[in-house]
């Protein structure tokens, strides 16, 4: 599909978006979101760089999911809206596209990934009150899972490494009590994210 993309300096210019994925065929595809560069364009004019969010399906056969991923200005209306067009999972936003696709082909299990997440938030907030802080997995090092938590300070990330052993025992819980609510909170139908932690009461 075709679309344009009208710059600050007044040039347009138009792009093509592919609206599904087949993340087992195409390796090029699956290495841009994982490196955050999918959907960026610059341009021709002046080189600024532009990184639209569009609708897309993402197929990933060899790992048993599908997602749909919605742009983050859709948020509000995934919320609002009263059943699901599809068995797909739901992301939104590519900064969580990006993120969730990482968990996956690193082999974590992402409820356990968010349920992290939500620990290592609920601990910042207690220092930081008043700020809206996001995590973001980042990665498996020798010492553990690295997360980085951005919000706390402009143009800063505190970098987190949550042990194995923590990870390990999260997923245990998930497996004994999959109904507790530390669980259970993180999914709003389709949709897995610590996110729907956090969601404005009007969305509830
Ligand atoms: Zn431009």
């Amino acid at each position: 599909m075709k679309q344009n993309i009208t710059c600050l300096c007044g040039r347009s210019f138009s792009i093509d978006i592919e609206e599904e994925i087949n993340l087992d065929k195409n390796a090029d595809q699956l290495e841009k979101i994982c490196n955050g560069t999918f959907m960026t364009f610059d341009c021709p004019e002046c080189g600024k760089k532009h990184k639209p969010e569009y609708s897309v399906k993402l197929l990933w056969k060899s790992k048993n999911v599908n997602f749909e991923v919605l742009p983050e200005l859709d948020r509000g209306e995934f919320y609002r809206r009263k059943k699901d067009s599809s068995s797909f999972e739901t992301i939104i936003g590519y900064p969580e596209m990006a993120d969730r696709i990482v968990v996956i082909r690193d082999e974590l299990e992402p409820i356990v990934i968010e349920a992290i997440k939500s620990f290592l938030l609920a601990k910042a907030e207690e220092t930081y009150p008043d700020k809206e802080i996001n995590a973001w997995y980042i990665g498996k090092t020798p010492k553990g899972i690295e997360f980085h938590l951005d919000g706390i300070k402009q143009d800063e990330v505190a970098v987190m490494i949550v042990p194995y052993e923590i990870y390990e025992k999260t997923q245990s819980d998930y497996k004994k009590r999959p109904k507790n609510d530390i669980f259970t909170s993180l999914r709003h139908r389709t949709y897995l994210s610590v996110q729907n932690l956090y969601r404005h009461d009007a969305l509830k």
